[in-house]
């Protein structure tokens, strides 16, 4: 079970390693009003952290439902200009983010996909020259989950309320790392340790492409752009600050070439978007694009996160994941991707992190094109990772390298 001192713990972890609040730094809060006692938690441990100011920005789903099933799709592609201007004036003061996720998987499952694509597409093309603030690792940023009785019942459907919310609770403290009486913030700095050499270790063989197979149909060869960088553990500001943006995370992860991804690939969880949940899903690519696709459910859904925008249909990113990892062993779907990603190898349909590419960061949108890297304004991770999964490393050479064997590395 879960105790009050571990949620405490949390919160001091996710100040101290997730955004690792600087002194007079602002921080930024997304949450939901369910969880304000944790929040609260937060609050102090980053003022204790010697925050300039703490802001929430409190969330409530059902409320959000209502704005998207009420207003007309003219309104919700209304983006007021103090919405763009209240982000600028946190990240020119060099706000940290974090957010704290609980919410119910499938909750916008009956809300009409167009009007979530309209007021997505609006904010998306109105905040676009923001957004590189937090890709591109300028200022820090965590994502991090706690439990919540609505997300548990969708985990444990069959299990009595107290029974799936306890279940769920311990299985996201595990994954997370903080427990009763072990100190958080080393065992990620271990854990950290060794994603950062599986990283150097891919780094050195410099592969032109992998080639992924796995029992359930998978013949997927993934280029990679010249240059790459494979990236995993924590990042680095261009200030020197050291952040986890994801806790958990287990991947090790790169750039896919835009143009070089072909065969077929079969998805090995579902996906949620939009709220909807996407099961059984498969896409074959050439030269890089999706040019056919199925799903056993929601195929809608699937064609529009496809259909997006122009780069949509092209890789940004590829993930490797061992089968080993503890979110994997725990068996559990969370059908929430910060904690489902992190347990099988993935690919991200749609924009790719300039960090996986020597200078990326410094890059312009043109430059970063011209090395062969995708764009566009979403990027959707679906997990395609099993038991099975084989992986070879091919150079440019020729010369193939196992990588996976079984879904776990071989080095
Ligand atoms: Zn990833
Ligand atoms: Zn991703």
């Amino acid at each position: 079970m879960v105790s009050e001192k571990m949620y405490d713990k949390l919160a001091e972890l996710l100040v101290k390693k997730g955004v690792n609040v600087q002194k007079d730094q602002p921080v930024i809060i997304n949450a939901s009003v369910r969880d304000a006692d944790f929040v609260e938690k937060v609050v102090r441990y980053a003022y204790e952290a010697g925050a300039k100011y703490v802001s929430v920005e409190w969330g409530d789903s059902k409320i959000s439902k209502m704005g998207f099933q009420y207003q007309s799709i003219e309104t919700l592609k209304e983006v007021p200009q103090w919405f763009y201007d209240k982000r600028k004036y946190q990240q020119d003061g060099g706000a940290c983010y974090i957010s704290v996720e609980s919410g119910k998987p499938g909750e916008m499952a009956d809300v009409d996909g167009e009007k979530m694509r309209a007021n997505r597409m609006a904010v998306y093309s109105k905040i676009a020259d923001l957004m590189s603030y937090t890709m591109n690792n300028e200022g820090q940023w965590t994502i991090a989950g706690i439990p919540s009785l609505e997300w548990a019942k969708v985990v444990f459907p069959d299990l009595p309320d107290e029974e799936a919310f306890e279940k769920l609770g311990d299985a996201i403290f595990a994954v997370t790392r903080v427990s009763e009486d072990n100190d958080p913030i080393a065992d990620w700095n271990e854990h950290d340790r060794v994603l950062i050499e599986h990283a150097k270790k891919l780094n050195e063989y410099d592969f032109e492409k992998l080639h992924f197979t796995s029992g359930l149909g998978t013949d997927l060869y993934v280029g990679l752009v010249k240059n790459h960088i494979w990236a995993g553990g924590g990042c680095t500001t261009p200030k020197g600050v050291y952040f986890d943006p994801n806790m958990p995370t287990e991947e090790i992860f790169c750039m896919p070439l835009k143009t070089g991804t072909n065969g077929i690939v079969h998805a090995s969880k579902p996906l949620s978007y939009n709220g909807k949940v996407i099961k059984d899903f498969w896409f074959r690519f050439e030269d890089g694009k999706v040019v056919d696709y199925g799903a056993g459910e929601e195929k809608e859904a699937l064609a529009a996160l496809l259909d997006f925008d122009e780069g949509s249909r092209y890789l940004g990113e590829v993930a490797l994941v061992p089968y080993d990892s503890p979110i994997s062993k725990s068996g559990i779907l969370f059908f929430n991707t910060l904690y489902d990603e992190n347990a099988a190898c993935h690919l991200a349909l749609g924009r790719p992190y300039p960090e996986n590419i020597k200078g990326g960061e410094e890059m312009s949108k043109e430059e970063l094109a011209a090395c062969g890297a995708n764009d566009s304004m979403q990027h959707e991770d679906f997990m395609f990772g099993t038991e099975d999964m084989d992986i070879d490393g091919i150079k440019a050479d020729g010369t193939v390298v196992p990588v996976f064997r079984k879904g776990n590395f071989v080095f």
